[in-house]
């Protein structure tokens, strides 16, 4: 029943970052090229009309304008990607198309979200760029401008009524944005399994929510060279205790590549195996709590073979739709 939709824009590689910077374009397309040879054919629908609306719910107007005008006054390159500026961080390296790239970033997991709602997909996989995770209300952070999968929570409980949401981050850093986003929050529940100590220094299994959100942040800290057995073995652990708990409508993950053992970044070994798990149980809490309705978005992933292999992974999961085991 449905179908696993896979979406991507062209758009996105435009976001420039330098040449040296593990955040380029190549690795997007590289993972684009790699599902398209394998049948995933990616869609391009228009961002939502709410889409600058629903990013104002995670984000300050002031910020998002100051987003726009450093992106406008990057200096004059042609392509857009060619010659860049830092906004906010060393890390965030930005051109002239990295406004217009994250807030289409914003738009396609809106419009993932929307077709998943309305059952025209069952799962989607949203491949776009720049990541999203770290960003958050005032300021660019780690690679990240615009936190789509906030933004995407956020509007269903808001705009689409939908009572609870899971967060699901499996990218090999801890998701900050994400959880700050919905610290307080009763209707999105936050879980994430990363690398720790590390970038960007919280994650720590103390931190657990607060006030409505009570109990509905889950860390997942673990130490570098973690595998299959202790990455996915304790990301699939927590995520089944929580959903049973939270019962979500609505699984979103915030699907980031850098826990492979290829990653130049991340320091973990986790492998095929171990995506292969992390989904399968992403897969099935969907189809306990959430007729299914599951969106990932791409976040970290800085080995273009890694990254490729792992979004194929996932979406050859998804697509199996559950009826048949491995
Ligand atoms: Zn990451």
């Amino acid at each position: 029943m449905g179908r696993f939709a896979l979406y991507h824009d062209p758009l996105v590689l435009e976001h420039g970052t330098g040449r040296f910077h593990p955040e380029g374009p190549g690795r997007v397309a590289a993972c684009v090229a790699r599902l398209s040879g394998e049948g995933f054919l990616p869609e391009a629908p228009p961002s939502p009309s709410r889409t600058r609306r629903a990013i104002e719910r995670v984000h300050a107007a002031p910020y998002v304008e100051r987003l726009r005008e450093a992106s406008e006054a990057a200096p004059d390159g042609f392509p857009r990607d060619q010659a860049f500026t830092f906004f906010d961080s060393p890390d965030n390296a930005a051109s002239a198309a990295t406004f217009d790239a994250a807030v289409r970033a914003v738009g396609l997991s809106l419009a993932a979200s929307d077709a998943v709602l309305a059952g025209e997909a069952r799962s989607a996989f949203v491949a776009v760029r720049p990541p999203g995770h770290h960003a958050r209300a005032r300021s660019a952070m780690g690679f990240c401008f615009l936190n789509a999968v906030a933004v995407v929570a956020r509007d269903l409980v808001e705009e689409r009524g939908v009572s609870r949401v899971l967060v699901a981050d499996f990218d090999v850093h801890h998701g900050n944005g994400t959880q700050e986003t919905f610290w307080e929050d009763g209707r999105v529940a936050f879980l994430s399994v990363h690398r720790y100590p590390f970038y960007p220094g919280t994650g720590g299994a103390d931190e657990t929510g607060a006030g409505r959100g009570a109990g509905l942040t889950r860390n997942v800290p673990l130490p570098a060279g973690s595998d299959d057995a202790s990455y996915a073995g304790g990301f699939v652990a927590a995520l089944e205790e929580l959903a049973d708990r939270f019962r979500p409508e609505v699984v979103l993950v915030s699907a980031g590549f850098d826990a492979h053992v290829r990653d130049p970044l991340g320091g973990m070994a986790v492998t095929a195996e171990g995506y292969h798990a992390m989904v399968t149980a992403l897969r099935s809490v969907a189809g306990a709590h959430a007729d299914g309705r599951l969106v990932a978005l791409l976040e970290g992933g800085y080995d273009h073979q890694g990254t490729a292999e792992g979004a194929l992974t996932l979406a050859r999961v998804l697509a199996d739709g559950g009826e048949t085991t491995h």
